[in-house]
């Protein structure tokens, strides 16, 4: 599998915009869509797990250009809805239904990591997409990863199949030991697999950084977006089909575009001050969540797990914020941190596999 052109960044529609809670804003996709396409820019990342994001790429992309003028990739998924082993193969047919096409050019099975990969063999999956393959309903089989070295080479052992792997890659995770984007890089270069970037932004942290990141950035005085270093920075890595960005509006689709549509790889200065947001990062003391969401739906006692970290991660990083009354916003009507009854779901669903447990307890003092 080879890059289909230069143009390096990939429209990611898992935080696509929306109107109110739950109804996404496709008028403003089709806007988002056109001018990602008009730039040359090709690559869509959907999944059945994005609730309303098939359906919308069918109306902002599908139904308004030609089938051979963009990619699409959706991905299979086992977790966290606890689907059998039915119900996760005639995914792919609600799948071509939503985005109304009859391929998709990249099919990935899901979110593979520890507490789930084996499922994924005891329901014969990895056979199943490769005859998907065959069929030619899918043209390329892939899988996004988020767990250790170990598991990625024994994955890539045995399914010698597979073509493309996406990673969780960013700066700030380079050599995060529970995330080891720099380590899995390494492996999926070895074994010669292309490699789609998600998560450049990590959720959207790295473009509104904390603090002294944003001191490092500003002092460059180059102009450019917070965000323009974590996605360069991804892009900048070898073996990279594609850096998917999630982006939410028509602001940061521009923005996106602004330095990706001529892409330039980040300079050896430009480097060199990524490596010190590194170690501004590794001193501070925030909580890494990504906002996926994984961990909400199975949590029995219906705590708004990353709102509740992000009201956590606000408070240590601006003196100004307005703590108690963001708690309140962010719990109305649903479980308080106190409210834990420490099942641990929740760290079996975080593709951070972070000790969510004991972070929700200090979260605790926020109330
Ligand atoms: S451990 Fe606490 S936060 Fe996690 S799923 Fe259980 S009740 Fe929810
Ligand atoms: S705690 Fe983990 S699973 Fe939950 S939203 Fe954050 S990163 Fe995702």
């Amino acid at each position: 599998m080879k890059m289909e052109n230069n143009k390096k960044l990939g429209f990611g529609l898992m935080r696509l915009p929306q109107l109110e809670e739950g109804r996404i804003d496709v008028e403003q996709v089709k806007e988002m869509v056109d001018l990602f396409m008009a730039s040359g820019h090709t690559y869509f990342d959907t999944a059945f797990a994005y609730p309303g994001s098939e359906e919308a790429i069918k109306e902002a992309l599908v139904k308004r250009y030609p089938r051979d003028s963009y990619t699409l990739a959706t991905k299979l998924m086992v977790q966290p809805t606890g689907v059998d082993e039915e119900q996760a193969k005639a995914e792919i047919k609600t799948s071509l239904e939503r985005a109304g096409v009859e391929y998709f050019d990249y099919y990935l099975v899901h979110a593979v990591q520890r507490s789930n990969y084996k499922k994924y063999e005891e329901y014969g999956i990895w056979d199943y997409v490769k005859e998907l393959k065959a069929k030619g309903i899918v043209k390329h089989i892939g899988f996004s990863f988020h767990a250790d070295p170990e598991l990625l080479k024994e994955l890539l052992d045995k399914h010698s199949e597979v073509e493309f792997v996406q990673l969780q890659l960013n700066y700030a995770d380079w050599d995060n030991p529970g995330v080891q984007s720099k380590n899995n890089l390494e492996i999926c270069k070895a074994y010669g697999k292309m490699v789609t970037v998600m998560e450049p932004v990590k959720g959207g942290i790295l473009a509104d950084p904390i603090d002294t990141v944003k001191a490092i950035f500003d002092e460059e005085q180059n102009g450019m977006s917070y965000s323009s270093w974590a996605i360069r920075f991804a892009a900048s890595q070898d073996n990279i089909l594609v850096v998917l960005s999630g982006m939410s509006n028509v602001e940061q689709m521009k923005d996106n575009l602004s330095y990706m549509t001529d892409f330039k790889p980040l300079s050896e200065h430009e480097m060199e001050v990524i490596k010190k947001a590194q170690k501004a990062i590794a001193e501070n003391k925030a909580i890494p969540c990504t906002g996926c969401r994984y961990c909400v739906e199975g949590c029995p006692m219906n705590i708004p797990i990353p709102d509740i970290f992000a009201v956590e991660n606000r408070k240590a990083g601006s003196p100004k914020f307005r703590t108690q009354r963001e708690y309140s916003i962010v719990t109305a009507g649903k479980g308080k941190a106190s409210f834990c009854i420490q099942c641990g779901q929740c760290e079996d669903a975080c593709p951070q596999h972070l000790p969510v447990v004991e972070l929700i307890d200090r979260c605790r003092e926020l109330e």
